[in-house]
C-alpha cells in the first residue's frame, strides 16, 4: 500500500467507550483514523439501519463523530461521507464480552464491522473478557490488524481475547464459530400503573465445547479468530429439494 492506510474505527457501546479509545489508539499507529460511533450504547443491535429517520452526527473533536444511531448506522454513514474516501479498514470494538458463536447474530460490534466489509473495505470486530482492561490488548490487536491491513484479501474477522492472552503469536487461534449457551430469561415486572412490562436475555452458561470453535478457544485461554462470510445459506440445498420435491 503506497499511501496511508485510512480506518475508521466504531462501536457499539457508545462514544465514551475506554473499548473505543483503546482501539482509536491502535488505528492511529496503522493510518489516518476517523472515529465514528454511536452516541449511547447500542449493544445487541447487529445489523440495525435506520432509514426512517433522521441522523445526526455531532464532530466531537478533529475526525471524531457521535451519532445518534445504530453502530451500523455509523459504517454507513462513516464510510460514505464522513471519511475522505472509503476505508481501507473498519474497526469495530474493544467490546466488553465477548461475540462467540451465534452472538454474531445479535452483536452490534460484529455488525458494524460486517458493514464495513460489506461496503468493501476490511473489517475486524474485536471483543475481550467482560473485566478486560481494553488497553491490555492494544498490542495484540495492533499485530492482528496490521496483517489484515498488509494483506491483499478482503476480509471479515471476528477476534475474541480472552485474559492474559496475547504475549505470544500462537496465542492467536483461526477458528469457526461455536454455539454458545445463555440462560434463557424474561422477568415480568410490573410499573407504577400495575402493568407488567419484562426484561429478556439472561447471563452466558458453560457449554460443552469442541476443538476448533471459537468457543473452545476462548475457554482454553487461547485468541480465537473467526473469519465469517455474510452468505448464510444453508450448505445443504438437498435437503429442502427433498422436503418440496420428495418425488424427484
Ligand atoms: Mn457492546
Amino acid at each position: 500500500m503506497t499511501e496511508r492506510p485510512l480506518i475508521l474505527v466504531t462501536n457499539d457501546d457508545g462514544v465514551l467507550a475506554p473499548g473505543l479509545a483503546a482501539l482509536a489508539e491502535v488505528a492511529a499507529k496503522l493510518g489516518d483514523t476517523v472515529v465514528v460511533a454511536p452516541e449511547s450504547e447500542r449493544s445487541g443491535s447487529s445489523h440495525a439501519i435506520t432509514l426512517h429517520a433522521h441522523l445526526r452526527a455531532t464532530p466531537l473533536r478533529e475526525r471524531w463523530y457521535a451519532v445518534a444511531g445504530s453502530p451500523v448506522d455509523c459504517v454507513y454513514l462513516g464510510s460514505l461521507h464522513l471519511c475522505p474516501r472509503l476505508p481501507d479498514l473498519v474497526l469495530s470494538g474493544v467490546n466488553p464480552g465477548y461475540n462467540l458463536g451465534t452472538d454474531v447474530f445479535y452483536s452490534g460490534t460484529v455488525g458494524a464491522a460486517a458493514e464495513g466489509y460489506l461496503r468493501g473495505a476490511k473489517a475486524m470486530a474485536v471483543s475481550t473478557d467482560r473485566d478486560v482492561d481494553p488497553t491490555a490488548v492494544r498490542e495484540i490487536v495492533h499485530r492482528i490488524a496490521q496483517r489484515l491491513l498488509q494483506s491483499d484479501e478482503h476480509l471479515l474477522w471476528n477476534v475474541n481475547i480472552p485474559p492474559g492472552a496475547g504475549r505470544r503469536a500462537d496465542d492467536v487461534e483461526v477458528t469457526r464459530l461455536g454455539h454458545r449457551a445463555y440462560k434463557e430469561t424474561v422477568e415480568e415486572r410490573r410499573d407504577l400503573m400495575g402493568r407488567p412490562y419484562y426484561w429478556i436475555g439472561g447471563p452466558p452458561e458453560p457449554g460443552e465445547h469442541e476443538p476448533g470453535e471459537d468457543t473452545y478457544a476462548v475457554q482454553h485461554g487461547r485468541i480465537s479468530l473467526t473469519p465469517l462470510e455474510l452468505d448464510i445459506t444453508a450448505r445443504d440445498l438437498d435437503k429442502t429439494r427433498r422436503i418440496l420435491f420428495p418425488e424427484a
